[in-house]
């Protein structure tokens, strides 16, 4: 289900223009990216074999991305550590999906990035385009930073669990909010979006639902501010609930009161980051 859903997602970001798979990328906070560290007791955790392979050698994109990520593998496998870290407290967590392989292809199309397959054998494609378009000006760290914002997003649909019983990605509802919510807080607070609540990356919405970036730093704010392991214990709640909701996830998490129901929590949060009186 994933291969069409994820392929749909890509499609939707674009058909928005400047989508949220795509991220405008702003300053290169490279100090950001250093504070992240791999915890020991993920160093030697095998997240699946990494397969790279470039499907567009002739193009710019491919020149600029190889000279600036000359061992594409290892690149990637510790950005999936990383994301690893941030999903789960550690590798003996049953919960941890076991990969084998990871195929990973710079490719020439009119997109961003999209992850496809399922189960143990999943693929993450890489536009040879956005790299052109990220790369303009020639910033090294910018382009570093956006390729690895991007794998931050794509990395956590390979590893994240799944809600059941709260629909299907294609309606846009719950699940798919779940799904791409989830997506963008990781690559937050791998610190490849701004974490600052009053930065343009974080766009302006009515509500929750809108999912990306908007659900993305909603849920990163509850991690600074209500529990420190939030992320991974809403990720967990998708295994935990039969019937999941994003109202029942954050009761679960935080303790069944009234002010930790989604509403009132989204609430509380557009307060806090004076988005509303
Ligand atoms: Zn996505």
């Amino acid at each position: 289900m994933k291969k069409v859903i994820f392929l749909l997602t890509v499609l939707l970001s674009f058909g928005l223009g400047a989508g949220s798979e795509a991220s405008a990328a702003r300053k290169a906070t490279s100090s950001q990216m250093q504070k992240l560290k791999l915890k020991k007791k993920w160093r030697a955790y095998d997240p699946g074999e990494v397969f790279f392979r470039d499907n567009a050698p002739q193009t710019e994109g491919s020149k600029i991305y190889n000279r600036i990520i000359p061992e594409p593998a290892p690149y990637i496998r510790e950005n999936a550590l990383l994301v690893l870290q941030t999903l789960y407290r550690g590798p003996k967590d049953p919960n941890v999906p076991k990969l084998k392989r990871i195929y990973y292809s710079l490719d020439d199309y009119n997109g961003v990035s999209e992850k496809y397959g399922h189960g143990d054998h999943v693929g993450i494609r890489y536009s040879t385009r956005w790299i052109e378009r990220s790369f303009a000006g020639g910033d090294t760290a910018r382009l570093d930073y956006e390729t690895r914002g991007v794998l931050y997003h794509e990395l956590t649909h390979a590893y994240q669990l799944e809600p059941k019983n709260c629909g299907q990605y294609t309606d846009g509802g719950e699940y798919w909010c779940f799904i791409e919510g989830m997506a963008d807080a990781v690559r937050v607070a791998c610190g490849c979006f701004e974490q600052d609540f009053q930065s343009k990356d974080r766009p302006r919405a009515e509500t929750w639902r809108k999912g990306y970036r908007v659900a993305g730093y909603f849920l990163y704010w509850i991690q600074l501010n209500k529990d420190k392991d939030f992320l991974r214990k809403f990720n967990r709640s998708a295994a935990e609930l039969e019937t999941w909701s994003w109202d029942a996830a954050m009761r679960h998490v935080l303790g069944d009161r009234p002010e930790n129901g989604v509403e009132a929590l989204w609430a509380e949060y557009r307060r806090a980051i004076g988005e509303v009186e």
